[in-house]
């Protein structure tokens, strides 16, 4: 059962968030879970996007001029659907739907849907629909139908379409502004079953192709109908079974290696073979689960349910296929419209997940951030600040992306949205850079693109940072943290905040680890760097004294996350609760009732608690003593518990960095936030009040696997390079199996309560270093490590 998502009955009120749970997708291309040919509405929103491919339209509102860059939904391939004689195309809202199931098969990466359905007349007609788009061939996607006509003989009429005429229209708030994206669009049905939708997208013009071919497994003409569509008519007794196939070619005109995309989707689909193309996409799937499979045995089934459910979903947003395009990580996934599909810093918590698996699909995605280095350095020197300023969200081109106004629906009124002032997605940049080249050894990848843009980052913060003579401090003022509900102060709420402590702690990180990779690289490239960037030994010390020097703000024994916290009120939180249950969106109740999230010590999640995900607590602890601040173990536990009572956990990024953060203080209460980011899509919180329906949440599900694998295993790469597990494995997850890409080695890991045991494959590798805690041993291709653990 862990390897199945399933569905039984049709509620309309939960079809959206069914929908993005069954999405299907490669890493390329993905295409939502809605029955087919269903419309767009407050019950369905079909969606098939392409990765990276956006397109920007304007509106007004109330006199500003707002431009929204989104990705694109494109033409629906899936319609296909069948009725009886000359009745209703039969569907969930056109015909008496008996029985409905929606099973996703996560190992071979097939949705099924199953239906017993009343046509008007009485016939009832039992369907198995089967869905697939290839892990194997990015560009193709499958759809197939069996139907029964159940006690009943007559006409049947079978009909498959394109659809053209689709608008972004996903999400609820959206609807007010913008949607088509879509122009000059052509819809051929051609002979053979065959159908062409060619469109381009309205202002970045990318030409989409769109070709489908549909065939029977019984004679007859496809007759075309309007647009790309064609209808099949058939005589068929009580019993018969009537099978269709209906394959389907993707590309666009930013695709790798073809003239064209409407040639290139025709070509790609007269040499598809339904069969064969499905049967090439399982194998595609069982190699990926061979390298990402997290098994847990003798844990509850719902827990590794719930984990190859999200790994799933982690491979059909990206995937080696993703590689070939110049796409980045996209919050919500393939999956739906939320956030316009833009790119914020959850990649900073992907990432660890891939690079231990397939380190040159981190790699790729890297390379999204070095393209848009030159957009960064542009928007840094608009601003007036040196180096580069990565936007807070981010999309085609890498200018900043974020919305200028939002709609809070509780109150209908639309608000200024000052979120974009979270400077720290830099920081996550440089990071997960950092972060690359040390798990990996890449320091090829260093020298040639990592260094420049972490020396590039470091010189932005450098120049964001002002010296404050009343502190004798440097300080950096007017950010929002991580914590988007304090985007100012509530006398200037859209100014931001000053001197966040998640963000100067970071930037004093960041601007030693600029020098160092700077000392890193060959010589030679040390030179060409220094000259074409025109660092000056000035400025290196300059990072170095801001290094020790910022300002980190304390109080009541705890670290403030801004400066001015605690001149902040504290919030009834229980009359909140009692009086809204859901209080995930404080900002928006409050806003609502005419107050402001702003004077309150509400945090939307996890802000100084990010030091502790980021950093482990030895270092963090040197890091803040460096800056000449007391710090201890007890200092990080008093902070936990401190912003613990004060988050409302309105993002899912909240749970996971609270386990990470409770591991090893309260392993109760971590394995209940384990249980929460593991299920933030698909359990009760995405059902009620959540947006799952409106994409899943990429890094709550990539950060529930990294829990797993490196915080309750405490597995790190360390400076000797050796990968060091500190197991606090609890009992409850059963024993952890799983397969790490470490410095070329494919290895076997298994971790239980008591034991840590390292198989590695033979090999041509030098032999690795594997350690638990201060024992280390070194391991040969071919050789396994055992350790107990505790003894
Ligand atoms: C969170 C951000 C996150 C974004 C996209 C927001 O709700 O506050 O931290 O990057 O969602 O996932």
């Amino acid at each position: 059962m862990s390897w199945l998502l399933t569905f039984d009955g049709y509620d309309p009120a939960d079809e959206k968030r069914r929908e993005a749970l069954c999405t299907v997708g490669n890493g390329y291309l993905a295409t939502r879970g809605a029955w087919p040919g269903c419309p767009a509405g407050d019950v369905h929103a079909p969606g098939t996007y392409l990765a990276g491919c956006y397109d920007r339209l304007r509106d007004e509102r109330d006199g500003v001029v707002l431009e929204n860059e989104s990705l694109v939904n494109l033409p629906d391939w899936l319609p296909l659907s069948v009725a009886v004689g000359d009745g209703d195309w039969l569907g969930p809202e056109t015909a008496e739907l008996l029985a409905h199931q929606l099973e996703l098969d996560l190992r071979r990466g097939v949705l099924t849907r199953r239906f017993r359905i009343r046509a008007a007349g009485g016939e009832v007609v039992t369907g198995v629909e089967r869905r697939f788009v290839s892990m194997d061939s990015p560009h193709l996607a499958g759809l197939s139908l069996a139907v029964v006509a159940e006690g009943w003989s007559g006409r049947l009429r079978v009909r498959s379409a394109i659809d053209a005429t689709v608008t972004n229209s996903g999400v609820e708030r959206y609807r007010a502004l913008a949607s088509q994206h879509l122009t000059d669009v052509s819809a051929e049905a051609l002979p053979d079953g065959v159908a062409l939708v060619t469109a381009a997208t309205a202002q970045s013009r990318i030409r989409i192709a769109v070709a489908t071919r549909t065939t029977a497994d019984r004679p007859g003409e496809w007759r075309p109908g309007p647009d790309a569509s064609h209808e099949l008519v058939l005589d068929v007794r009580a019993g018969d079974v009537v099978a269709v196939q209906k394959t389907a070619a993707v590309f666009s005109s930013r695709d790798a290696a073809i003239s064209e995309p409407a040639t290139a989707a025709g070509e790609a689909l007269v040499a598809a073979d339904f069969e064969e193309a499905l049967g090439r996409h399982v194998l595609a799937w069982s190699r990926l689960w061979r390298r990402f499979d997290v098994d847990l045995a003798g844990s509850v089934d719902s827990t590794l349910a719930a984990v190859r459910l999200n790994t799933f979903h982690l491979l059909q947003s990206v995937s080696p296929h993703t590689a070939d395009v110049d796409a980045g990580v996209p919050a919500r996934g393939l999956h739906g419209e939320a956030y316009r599909g833009h790119i914020f810093w959850d990649e900073l918590f992907v990432f660890p997940v891939l690079t231990l698996r397939l380190p040159a699909l981190t790699r790729a995605l890297l390379l999204y951030r070095c393209r848009r280095l030159p957009a960064a350095r542009r928007a840094a020197q608009e601003a007036g600040h040196a180096g580069a300023m990565y936007p807070w969200q981010s999309g085609s081109d890498g200018r900043e992306e974020s919305q200028r106004l939002h709609l809070n629906p509780l109150s209908g009124r639309w608000l200024p949205d000052a979120t974009n002032l979270q400077r720290h997605v830099g920081l996550a940049v440089a990071y997960t850079m950092w972060q690359y080249v040390q798990a990996t050894g890449d320091t090829d990848f260093l020298a040639d693109h990592a260094a420049e843009v972490i020396i590039e980052v470091a010189r932005f913060f450098a120049s964001l940072a002002s010296y404050d003579d009343g502190r004798d401090r440097f300080v950096i003022r007017g950010v929002v943290g991580p914590d988007e509900f304090h985007t100012g102060y509530p006398d200037a709420p859209y100014d931001g905040i000053d001197d966040n402590a998640y963000t100067n702690v970071m930037v004093s990180w960041l601007l030693r680890r600029a020098a160092e990779a700077l000392e890193m690289l060959p010589p030679t490239r040390r030179t060409e760097l220094t000259e074409s960037l025109g660092l000056r030994p000035e400025e290196l010390d300059r990072w170095a004294l801001l290094a020790r020097r910022l300002h980190v703000p304390f109080h009541d024994g705890v670290i403030s996350q801004f400066d001015g916290y605690d001149k902040l009120a504290e919030l009834d939180w229980e009359h909140y609760r009692r009086e809204y249950g859901d209080i995930r969106r404080l900002d928006r109740i409050l806003e609502a009732q005419g107050l402001s999230v702003m004077d309150y010590r509400v945090s939307k999640q996890a802000d100084v608690l990010m030091l502790l995900y980021l950093l482990p607590p030895g270092e963090l602890c040197e890091l803040l003593r460096g800056l000449g601040y007391d710090a201890d173990s007890d200092l990080l536990k008093r902070t936990v518990r401190y912003y613990l009572d004060r988050t409302s956990h309105g993002s899912t990024l909240s749970a996971l960095v609270h386990a990470w953060g409770l591991a090893s203080l309260d392993r109760g209460e971590a394995l209940r936030f384990l249980d929460q980011t593991l299920r933030s899509d698909s359990g009760e919180a995405g059902m009620h009040g959540g947006t799952t329906a409106e994409g899943i949440h990429l890094a709550a599900m990539a950060g529930s696997i990294d829990l797993l694998q490196r915080c309750f295993t405490g597995l790190s790469i360390d400076a000797d390079d050796a990968l060091r597990f500190a197991p606090s494995w609890p009992r409850e997850l059963g024993e952890l199996r799983m397969t790490l890409r470490y410095r070329r080695h494919q290895l076997a890991v298994r971790i239980s309560d008591d034991s840590v045991r390292v198989t590695s494959e033979p090999c041509r590798a030098d032999p690795i270093r594997v350690a638990l805690r201060d024992r280390s041993v070194l391991l040969h291709p071919g050789d396994t490590v055992a350790f107990s653990n505790g003894g």
